[in-house]
């Protein structure tokens, strides 16, 4: 790439420090345009009026923001999860999350959380996961990760409220794409570019374990999720065909030492699948491996794709998260969110896949919210 060209979503605040002085441009300019891309969120720069519109024009051709465009999107009646199918430059389709939160005990702001794809599709194969099911296309660059995040702090700006958690839980194993996920935080974090804070950050891994280690060492505060669904080796690799044996003993591993190096808990998340995990049985072994460990549990029941799993009945989710809390293990279930429409990642862009031979309908936003 030349002085001249690439995307600025791409760069950190010091390196448009640098590519300003390249193009010739007093260093204030700098300043211009990490408010005009990450505060007023201009799609172009056309849009930042502060420029010259001769600058604008250059900078259009040579350091475009170019956000993607919005094929499709499905929400909530209430809007409180809208996900959106969006297109890059080259065609590639990713799925992008919004969950809206109520202010904590009714008192603070509202929240809201973008969950980012990382890779078109996945190459880890997990047999209930959409996306693991459509197989690997293409890591996403760090520019198309940080845009994700940028199309729903658009969406929230009419309603006066603003991206305050980004989660990488959507398409994709993050830390199989690591130095542009990496890149991507960094710009999302940077008190000049995105600002958001590194603790409401929280990078989610089936268990790519050299990346969690790297992780641990960036001298960063983001939250580590490890997606661990099994209480022993057997059930795990019956899930997560692509684990390594021996994973679940040594992801519980990075994860203390994510711990220690880092003073961040890590979460370990459990899809609940029927009939497939579980069980009492499954509950007491996984409080077994945990002891001893201060890792909070994340239950997750099933949103049934195509795969034929289902989801367990709410009774039997409540038993296991009573069982393991019995044992003294932290838990929490996720709060049911968007199942109807599709809310698992990669089912979106199925479905949209799908409906070229079987129209589906898919619930669009109201023209208020957009
Ligand atoms: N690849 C990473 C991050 C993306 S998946 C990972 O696996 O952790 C984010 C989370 O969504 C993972 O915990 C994953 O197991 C979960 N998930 C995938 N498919 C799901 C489904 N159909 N229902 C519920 N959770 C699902
Ligand atoms: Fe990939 Fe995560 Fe889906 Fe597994 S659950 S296939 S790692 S996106």
């Amino acid at each position: 790439m030349n002085a001249g060209s690439g995307s600025f979503y791409r760069l950190l605040p010091e390196e448009v420090d640098e590519r300003v002085r390249l193009l010739g441009l007093p260093a204030y300019r700098a300043r211009q345009l990490l408010e005009g891309a990450y505060r007023q969120l201009a799609g172009s720069w056309e849009e930042v009026t502060t420029l010259p519109l001769d600058l604008r024009r250059r900078l259009d051709a040579e350091l475009p923001l170019r956000p993607p465009a919005e094929v499709r999107t499905a929400s909530t009646p209430e809007a409180d999860t809208v996900k959106a199918l969006l297109r890059f430059a080259d065609g590639t389709l990713v799925e992008t999350v919004l969950m809206r939160y109520p202010p904590r005990e009714g008192r603070g702001h509202p929240r809201a959380t973008v969950c980012v794809s990382t890779q078109a599709g996945c190459a880890m194969g997990c047999v209930f996961c959409a996306t693991g099911q459509m197989g690997f296309e293409r890591n996403l660059r760090a520019e198309e990760i940080v845009a994700q995040v940028l199309h729903f702090a658009r969406w929230l700006r009419p309603l006066g409220q603003h991206v305050t958690n980004v989660v990488f839980m959507g398409m994709g194993e993050p830390l199989a794409n690591y130095a542009e996920t990496l890149r991507a935080v960094r710009i999302l974090t940077h008190p000049r570019a995105f600002g958001l804070a590194q603790r409401a950050v929280t990078i989610s891994t089936v268990g790519v374990l050299s990346g969690i280690e790297k992780l641990a060492g960036e001298g960063l505060q983001v939250g580590l999720a490890i997606s661990l669904h099994a209480p022993n080796d057997a059930l795990r690799r019956q899930l997560v065909p692509t684990a390594a044996p021996g994973s679940v003993e040594r992801l519980i591993a990075a994860a203390r030492r994510y711990r220690e190096r880092t003073g961040r808990r890590v979460t370990a998340e459990y899809v609940l699948i029927e009939g497939v995990n579980d069980s009492l049985g499954d509950a007491e072994e996984l409080a077994h491996l945990l002891r001893g460990t201060d890792i909070h549990v994340n239950l997750i029941p099933l949103n049934p794709t195509a795969a034929g799993y289902r989801r367990p009945a709410p009774s039997r989710v409540s038993a296991f998260a009573r069982a393991l809390r019995r044992m003294g293990i932290n838990c929490t279930v996720r709060r049911e969110k968007g199942t109807e429409i599709s809310a698992a990642c990669g089912q979106l862009r199925t479905d949209a896949a799908r409906s070229a031979v079987i129209p589906e309908p898919v619930a669009t936003l109201p023209s208020t919210q957009r």
